[in-house]
């Protein structure tokens, strides 16, 4: 019994003396340091990403052309995925007829382009595309659901289509539209652009009639709406034309989403998602 009071006593000793909390040092860190502590983060320089302001997250519109807005107007813009189709020329050919008799209401769209659709034959048709005011969007490589992927990969399908795209407009990085409008942290952080979703999808693409393609537009429309349709079916073109006439009539203009961001004052900001780009308040 007697030792075991002494094996007892010399395993709290122990005990004790490894909870003890360490002395600090005499010395302060500093006092080490050939030169002020300070001194050492004076030439710092963050990375891009900590570095980036509220400035630089702002979507560049600054060569987006906005003289042909009547401002009097109200503004809805019309996106068309899945570019460049087999309707493509179709839908340009409506736009140009359009443009050539109202031409104090001129419309754009945004086309959300697929990497894997632009083969060199079709570059020029994007060309002219561009040449009559559409702007260019990224609709990735290969159409995939862009939650389901590895960051390297997610990397590459908006890559590639941004370099392709910059063939024909120059633009380093284009709006973003992803597939299925699927998105979550992980493409929102990766995203150089912002992520444009929809107010209107008109689901063109379950090859519904014309006319209800166009009532799911007409009933829906607001001033700042992003209507969702497709390039590939031929009653999106046949809705198109009513569409592009009727809402002019009733005091609308059809413009791209950036046209109608820089028109609206609205600063888009990348990595974040938007379903419309209402006008700001002071602007009457
Ligand atoms: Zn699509």
């Amino acid at each position: 019994m007697k030792y075991l009071a002494v094996i007892w006593g010399i395993f709290l000793t122990v005990l004790c003396a490894c909870q003890r909390a360490p002395e600090p040092p005499e010395t302060p860190f500093n006092a080490y340091l050939p030169r002020p502590f300070e001194e050492y983060f004076a030439d710092y320089v963050p990375s891009a990403e900590v570095a980036e302001s509220e400035e630089t997250k702002v979507w560049d519109v600054s060569d987006v052309d906005i003289s042909q807005i009547d401002t009097s107007r109200k503004l809805i813009a019309f996106t068309f995925d899945d570019a460049p189709a087999k309707t493509m020329e179709n839908i340009l050919a409506v736009f140009a007829r359009f443009n050539e008799e109202n031409p104090d209401c001129p419309a754009t769209a945004t086309f959300f382009c697929n990497g894997i659709r632009i083969r060199e034959s079709v570059l020029p048709l994007l060309q002219t595309a561009y040449a009559m005011g559409m702007e260019l969007g990224n609709h990735t490589h290969s159409h995939l659901d862009l939650t389901k992927l590895s960051t390297d990969r997610l990397l590459s399908e908006i890559e590639r289509t941004d370099e392709l795209l910059s063939r024909v407009d120059g633009k380093p990085v284009h709006l973003l539209r992803p597939p299925y409008g699927n998105v979550n942290e992980q493409v929102k952080a990766i995203s150089k652009a912002p992520v444009i979703h929809w107010s209107i999808d008109t689901l063109d693409w379950r090859k519904d009639e014309e006319t209800t393609i166009y009532e799911r537009v007409w009933q829906g429309r607001f001033s700042g709406a992003i209507v969702l349709l497709h390039d590939g079916y031929p009653h999106t073109v046949s809705a198109l034309k009513r569409l592009l006439l009727d809402l002019k009539a009733d005091g609308y203009q059809v413009v791209s989403v950036s046209a109608m961001a820089k028109a609206h004052r609205c600063d888009l900001k990348k990595g974040s998602v938007y379903i419309r780009i209402r006008k700001r308040r002071d602007l009457s």
